[in-house]
């Protein structure tokens, strides 16, 4: 299926968004801007940082001692200079560029001082504010009308630095006074990731959270389309790193997207899906590399949805076992559980109960921008107080996505059928009619992940 195909109806706004790879340097830039350009229903482009800032900008938000900042300093100055060196007129954006740079640099010294959730927020956003710059210039350049725009106008949020929760009755209406109007007069460039409480301190939706933004603009905008553009052509039945004969899906419906997405395929972000399932907006995802090799659209209808459709893999899973002999005949003691994890802001993923044990995964989808440790001692010894806890790393969960997955018969032969070498951890079945998952030691999770691409999708 091809971007243009898809766009079918002739005035309607799609919103494209490119990763970091897709704006890492200048040749990237120009070839998203041909993506930009082939389509004159795209009216908006949002974009993340190009690939590398973030975590250089995220190091420096840490606090870091004088010598190792300037090295980061350096290497983000590298990244962007590179990109501003080829382009024929460079004296306004390098001085735009150069402003970002002291701006980082001052901010980088109080880090050091002292961090802060929101400092780092306020840092962060540094990536997403220069790569827009030099898109739009980029743009400019090759005569387009173009306006950078700052989101922070209108993508209002909660104060939840880190991973902020974006307001979308604000943001309906912000978009509708603020950004609306301007794009009569030609395309808009803008951030992804981050946005601002009302306060105006900048915040951050969590790491890799521009597909997100690309997907409320889209709604707020009522567009016909949002794109992802980033570096793989498509949804695959499995990571074609793991798997090289993975094939790429060229439809998808809404809620197997979304289980692929929350179970470790890195395509889209998490939360990208809901903002789209709720307006239906179908969602496309291509490689603004290799834009003709087309890509997946994920939409609410696709012909015969099969049983199987893919497999995730997410790794570095820590399993919480908890053992409490108060558990028998009682009531409240999950409610207890859930309650000393909701008060830690965890939520939890997986999750099987016996008599007297509860064993559970803690979800780590959309993690903070630091991508901060989730099972913090504080969490561990008020669970403690309630009952023997045993914490297991080194797994990693398997999720097999498809459809009626538990209405159907034979599922369970056909998948673990084939798992004779493997110790399978826990397994969960039955919650959703599109999700099979479980958990096995990482050290096999690939020849798992294989062993089950070969007898269910080759
Ligand atoms: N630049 C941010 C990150 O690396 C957001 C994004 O790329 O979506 O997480
Ligand atoms: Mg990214």
């Amino acid at each position: 299926m091809s971007a243009t195909e898809v766009s079918a109806s002739a005035n309607a706004i799609v919103i494209a968004k490119f990763g970091g790879t897709s704006v890492a340097d200048f040749d990237a830039m120009n070839r998203s801007a041909d993506v930009v350009l082939s389509n004159p229903n795209v009216r908006v482009v949002v974009l993340s940082a190009s690939a590398g800032i973030t975590n250089l900008l995220v190091a420096l938000a840490e606090g870091l001692p004088a010598e190792v900042r300037a090295e980061h300093l350096a290497k983000i100055r590298q990244i962007q200079y590179a990109i501003i060196d080829k382009l024929t007129t460079q004296s306004v954006v390098r001085d735009e560029i150069d402003r970002m740079l002291d701006s980082i640099t001052t901010l980088s010294e109080a880090a050091a001082l002292a961090t802060s959730n929101a400092l780092t927020d306020e840092l962060v956003s540094h990536g997403e504010l220069m790569s827009t710059l030099l898109f739009v210039e980029i743009l400019r350049q090759r005569d387009v009308v173009a306006e950078w725009f700052d989101v922070r106008k209108i993508m209002r949020t909660d104060d939840h630095f880190g991973r902020a929760q974006p307001d979308c009755a604000a943001l309906g209406e912000l978009t509708r006074s603020q950004l609306q109007p301007r794009l009569a007069q030609g395309r808009v460039i803008t951030q992804g990731f981050i946005g601002s409480e009302a306060k105006g301190r900048t915040t951050t939706l969590g790491r890799g959270g521009s597909d997100y933004t690309a997907a409320l603009l889209g709604e707020a905008l009522g567009a016909s389309r949002i794109d992802i553009w980033t570096d793989v052509p498509g949804i695959y039945t499995t990571d074609p790193r793991v798997v090289p004969t993975a094939k790429r899906i060229d439809q998808i419906l809404f809620e197997e997207a979304a289980e692929m997405a929350t179970f470790g395929a890195k395509v889209l972000h998490p939360a990208t899906l809901l903002p789209a399932v709720r307006s239906d907006i179908p969602v496309f995802v291509g490689s603004s590399k290799d834009p003709a090799a087309g890509g997946t659209l994920v939409c609410n209808k696709t012909e015969n949805p099969p049983l199987f459709r893919a497999l995730a893999l997410r790794r570095k899973q820590t399993l919480l076992t908890l053992h409490s002999l108060n558990m028998l005949h009682a009531r409240g003691f999950l409610a207890e559980v859930f309650s000393i994890l909701a008060r830690h802001n965890i939520s939890v993923d997986l999750i099987t109960t016996s008599e007297v044990n509860v064993a559970l995964t803690l979800d780590t989808t959309g993690s903070t921008s630091t991508g901060g440790n989730l099972l913090s001692s504080a969490l561990l010894t008020e669970l403690s107080s309630l009952c023997r806890v045993e914490v297991e790393e080194n797994l990693s969960l398997v999720a097999l996505i498809g459809n009626k997955l538990s209405q159907a018969c034979g599922v369970g032969k056909e998948v673990f059928g084939v798992m004779d070498p493997f110790s399978i951890r826990l397994i969960c079945y039955g919650a959703s009619s599109n999700n099979l998952c479980f958990l096995v030691p990482s050290a096999d999770a690939e020849r798992v992940v294989q062993t089950l691409h070969r007898s269910l999708f080759e």
